[in-house]
């Protein structure tokens, strides 16, 4: 495995066509795919080759059909190779509001779908022997006391679900065995939740999905897809015809599909890494060596590498521009929670485009008169859980076995941003403004 150090910073803002350099530098396979040339047939194509497009391509051929993966740029380039890396139990948010469309039966389901979700990662991940640092411990923290209420409230409720993993409550006096930082009123710490090397899951899942026969081609940007009982798939350099097409493309579809655009708010988000911490250093920081989160709208998440790093993100841009800086930016939020930090150089800083949708629930379904047309996308910044659990349910229903999961997420509306292409992105900054005003409160 190499894990070549950088002597440098090393930046990789959203639109580079390599993946964010810490992850990258520390890869431990060098996945290459060739690029579409010419035309083939197939049972489904997929587009998109992250977490969700891998994964749908691993339940649809483990079920036997013949399948065909377009990436853009490269396997895991977009936001499934360069997140958190935390791995969070829970699809979606406020799921009672949902009662009305689905009933009370409807929504525990989809709660415990929530569960489900890290369970299809940790048995990927032990299928194929995935070495991606898997690592179990989260703990949500609290900056304001309703925080702790509302963690009072979820504990209450994983515990009437079952949820069957370890959940403690955590006091502010007790704090310091999770977080050395005096910036916290309390937490709640739940075993069953973790962390991971994103990109190297990625990758092993791409290199899961080739062993079982799946068609990966990079470099292979769809440009145009013909509608009709046979999808025809178009890049520049062939063409892919099949019954059944997926779009996985989430925050970088762009103008792909309209149709699914505009319900789906490209945001930024921005990690810095550290050069790796003395192991005293790290034990004081995160003693457990848990990943963690804040419960505010724009909220810090970090954890440790597996290289002794912290790995430090937040923001939420939906300006379409990155900082020019990102370690200039987000240098000072990590100060703030561990002031210990100064002068502590900062190696990687990178920045990726999460998909908010309206009503944050991850949008799983077919396109409107095309009943051939899947998609799963807007995953609102907790994907890497829910898009292995979009795959399982894309994989039930067209592998025909069972859509009654499928259809739960798919009876959901989901809203059109207002605006347009070009107004959706201000509006939203506005109204996202005074979600933090009331954060701030
Ligand atoms: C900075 C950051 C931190 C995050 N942290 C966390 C976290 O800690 N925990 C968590 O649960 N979630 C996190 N998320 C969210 C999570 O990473 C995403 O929800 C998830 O990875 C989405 O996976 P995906 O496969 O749907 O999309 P992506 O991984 O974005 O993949 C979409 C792919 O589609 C390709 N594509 C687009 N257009 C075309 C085309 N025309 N032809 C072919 N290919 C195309 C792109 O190149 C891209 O590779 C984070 C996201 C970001 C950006």
């Amino acid at each position: 495995m190499d894990k070549a150090l950088p002597m440098t910073l090393q930046q990789s803002p959203c639109h580079e066509t390599h993946a964010p350099t810490y992850y990258a530098a520390s890869a431990n396979r060098d996945l290459r795919c060739p690029s579409l040339e010419g035309d083939c047939q197939t049972d489904v194509c997929i587009v998109g080759g992250g977490f969700t497009g891998l994964n749908t391509a691993i339940e649809l051929a483990e079920r036997g059909l013949s399948v065909v993966l377009l990436e853009a740029r490269r396997i895991g380039w977009g936001a499934s190779g360069r997140n958190g890396g935390q791995l969070i139990r829970g699809v979606g948010h406020d799921l009672d509001r949902f009662m009305p469309i689905l009933g009370e039966e409807g929504v525990d389901e989809l709660k415990r779908m929530g569960f489900e979700a890290v369970d299809i990662v940790r048995e990927r991940i032990a299928r194929y022997a995935i070495d991606c640092d898997l690592t179990w411990g989260y703990c949500d923290l609290a900056t304001k006391p309703r925080h702790l209420k509302g963690f009072e409230e979820e504990y209450a409720e994983l515990k009437r679900l079952g949820y069957p993993h370890e959940l403690r409550r955590v006091s502010r006096r007790n704090l310091g065995e999770v977080v050395g930082s005096t910036r916290y009123l309390g937490g709640l710490v739940d075993m069953g939740s973790g962390h991971l090397h994103p990109l190297n899951l990625a990758l092993g899942e791409a290199a899961a999905a080739r062993s079982l026969g799946v068609r990966l081609f990079e470099q292979s940007a769809v440009q145009r897809i013909d509608h009709g009982p046979k999808v025809r798939v178009h890049t520049a350099g062939g063409c892919v015809q099949a019954d059944t097409l997926v779009l996985a493309c989430n925050a970088y579809l762009d103008g792909l599909e309209p149709r699914l655009a505009g319900k789906v708010l490209p945001a930024g988000s921005y990690i810095i890494a550290t050069e790796r911490l003395p192991e005293a250093l790290c034990n004081e920081l995160l003693p457990q060596n848990m990943a963690v989160c804040d419960q505010r709208v724009a909220l810090d998440y970090f954890r440790l590498s597996a290289d002794r790093r912290l790995l430090f993100g937040g923001a939420c841009h939906y300006s379409g521009r990155d900082p020019k800086d990102i370690a200039a930016y987000m240098q000072p939020k990590m100060l703030e929670v561990f002031p210990q930090l100064v002068g502590i150089a900062i190696e990687y800083q990178w920045g990726g485009m999460i998909g908010i949708g309206a009503n944050r629930l991850p949008q799983i379904g077919r396109l409107p008169g095309q009943p051939n047309v899947y998609y799963a996308q807007a995953y609102s910044g907790h994907g890497l859980n829910a898009t292995h659990l979009a795959a399982r349910l894309l994989g039930e229903a067209i592998g025909g076995q069972q859509a009654g999961r499928f259809d739960l997420f798919a009876k959901v509306p989901h809203k059109t941003f207002p605006g347009g292409p070009l107004l959706r992105s201000p509006l939203l900054a506005l109204g996202m403004l005074w979600y933090r005003l009331k954060d701030a409160v």
